[in-house]
């Protein structure tokens, strides 16, 4: 069984417990942080907590610990969980205030809640998906505007995953006026010549801890980055595609809307920027 840790406490997983009352549950009142691990070290980890301490500003919210403490529950868990290749999940909720109410509980009285799990994910780095690629679907961004800040509230994604499983693809791409801002649970890439074009920076997306270091590893090997959105229509007739995220890394996409990219196999763009991102990110990783 799985030690997790809430408040303070490191508890087998069937004794952690939280209140029904928790704004977290109730009201997505929550933000959160994946940390991948690889060699049982934590992946871009200054770069989820600078994000973390975006997301609880954005929305007042109090930190629940500082950064140090932060890092060594991470690796206490990690440690007594014996993970060697997987996730860090971390939550902060607003807390409870014992009550339902719509209206932020005095942060002065009510503590933010704070839940740690890992997740073993072993072949996370030699995933075979990344050697096959994946298909993904599109469907219309209907998401908050604040895409920026890393909630729990993800029903529509989740949403998005099935629509993707009933086609038959991996993953969605959302798409609003007219121009793709993300995937589901990832940020979304496309390959013209030796030009890697990504949708800007903004309130419309995520702004992917992945992202910053490929596009600056990108960068460091010469490669032409544009920051700019794009079409659906113009990724179908790309030379390749890609997502990022914390647990797929770089993750080559295959297939739009069913319309193949390429020879259908993953291109080297894509490949060349996972393998130099595995490997740097394993050379800095804590
Ligand atoms: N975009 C969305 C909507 C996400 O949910 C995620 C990750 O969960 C990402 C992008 C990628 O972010 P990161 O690279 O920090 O994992």
């Amino acid at each position: 069984m799985r030690t997790v840790y809430v408040n303070g406490d490191y508890l087998p997983e069937s004794e952690a417990t939280v209140s029904i009352f928790d704004r977290g549950f109730l009201m997505a009142d929550a933000v959160y942080e994946v940390t991948s691990v690889l060699d049982g070290r934590l992946i871009d980890f200054d770069g989820h907590m600078a994000r973390l301490e975006r997301s609880l500003a954005e929305l007042e919210m109090n930190k629940p610990a500082a950064f140090d403490e932060l890092l060594g529950i991470h690796r206490d868990l990690v440690r007594r969980n014996g993970v060697t290749e997987g996730l860090v999940y971390l939550q902060v909720t607003r807390g409870s205030a014992g009550e339902r109410d719509f209206v932020f509980p005095d942060p002065e009285t009510v503590a933010p809640t704070l839940v740690l799990f890992t997740q073993a994910k072993p072949g996370l780095a030699d995933n075979p998906a990344a050697r096959r690629g994946i298909k993904v679907i599109s469907i219309p961004d209907i998401r908050w505007a604040r895409r920026d800040i890393k909630t729990t509230q993800l029903l529509y994604p989740s949403m998005g995953k099935m629509m993707a499983r009933r086609a038959g693809a991996d993953d969605a791409w959302m798409v609003e006026e007219g121009h793709v801002t993300e995937g589901t649970s990832n940020n979304a890439y496309i390959v013209r010549g030796k030009r890697i074009i990504t949708r800007e920076l903004s309130s419309d997306i995520l702004h992917g801890i992945t992202r910053a270091a490929v596009l600056r590893l990108a960068r460091e090997a010469q490669m032409e980055v544009e920051e700019r959105a794009f079409t659906i229509a113009e990724a179908q007739a790309a030379d390749e595609a890609f997502i990022t995220s914390a647990s797929t890394f770089v993750m080559p996409v295959v297939e739009i809307d069913g319309a193949t990219l390429g020879d259908g196999t993953p291109g080297p763009v894509a490949r060349r920027l996972r393998d130099i991102y595995l490997e740097e990110s394993r050379k800095a990783a804590i």
